[in-house]
């Protein structure tokens, strides 16, 4: 991109920014239903935050189809740790032990206002080998969802604190309460053009809804939603809750004696979202194109 293309886009940005929060519309759930779409088959193109490529409408669509729609199997069973919401000097710190003693990797998807709040526990985070996702920098659904332009705007601030104090970005997103109910076709094109992708859960500890959780309860929601599956992907939250650090020793051992590999999500990693009406629309035509072309390729349902 040339210089003043490039200078033309920031000022675009900087003002979309500033007239989001009038935008503010949106009445947003506070937490979906765990419905699982499917893993999808990996992307292999390289996206860079740097190199935006213009995209025509129906080549970003072919794209979420793949990313977002695709059935892919597990070869082994598989567990995603992710931990929301953090840094946070209550919880942090000893996740971050529980996690070093039991020689687990998880995903934490950070705010940007708590990484700029405490910056060294995002840098220990980043230094115990753990896996660095941007979940927006202000958590506020009204002004997040209020446009497709305020969610993007922040992400990247998000992506530049990380990079400023951390060295270091991440496409790994996820939205905060999930994309159901608030994600419109709009935000997914908006992230594929900017190379971010979207990560969902399905199994949800309730740590965060239910008020005085216990460990025990948190540990009997992540079993009974489990069946076995072959990828799953656990949602706590790094929020301050006595709970939590006491339930993820056990959530831990319960997946190891159940057999399964923890791993962190990249960019090759079975994403797991839920079912959006954008999403089912994108399927369902792709589905039928496929089908129309005698493909062999499978969609989600
Ligand atoms: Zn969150």
């Amino acid at each position: 991109m040339d210089h003043p293309k490039k200078l033309m886009a920031v000022i675009i940005y900087a003002l979309l920014l500033l007239i989001c929060p009038l935008l503010v519309t949106a009445e947003t759930r506070e937490h979906p239903e765990p419905d699982v779409l499917a893993p999808d088959a990996p992307l292999d193109e390289n996206t860079s935050m740097e190199d935006v490529t213009p995209l025509s409408e129906e080549e970003l669509d072919f794209r979420l189809y793949r990313r977002y729609c695709m059935k892919t199997t597990a070869s082994a069973k598989t567990v995603y740790l992710t931990i929301d919401d953090g840094p946070d000097p209550r919880t942090t710190p000893f996740y971050l032990q529980i996690l070093a003693e039991k020689g687990v990797k998880a995903t934490f998807f950070m705010l940007g206002r708590q990484v700029e709040s405490y910056p060294e526990l995002a840098w220990a985070i980043k230094a115990q080998g753990h896996t660095l996702g941007n979940h927006t920098y202000s958590h506020d659904y009204r002004y997040i969802y209020s446009n497709p332009l305020c969610y993007l705007g922040e992400l990247q601030k998000t992506q530049e604190l990380l990079r400023q104090l951390l060295g270091e970005e991440t496409t790994l997103t996820r939205a905060p309460g999930g994309t159901y109910g608030h994600f419109t076709l709009e935000f997914y094109r908006i992230l594929e053009t900017h190379g971010f992708t979207t990560y969902d859960w399905n199994i949800d500890t309730q740590d965060a809804v239910i008020k005085n959780i216990t460990a025990n309860r948190i540990l009997e929601n992540v079993v009974r939603q489990n069946h076995n599956r072959s990828t799953a992907v656990v949602l706590m939250h790094d929020i301050g809750k006595k709970a939590d650090i006491e339930a993820l020793p056990k959530v831990i051992d319960y997946y190891l004696e159940a057999g399964y590999e923890f791993q962190t999500l990249k960019l090759d990693s079975p994403v797991v979202v839920h079912k959006t009406a954008a999403l089912e629309e994108i399927n369902k035509k792709y589905m039928r194109e496929n089908s129309e072309a005698g493909g062999r390729e499978k969609g989600f349902r």
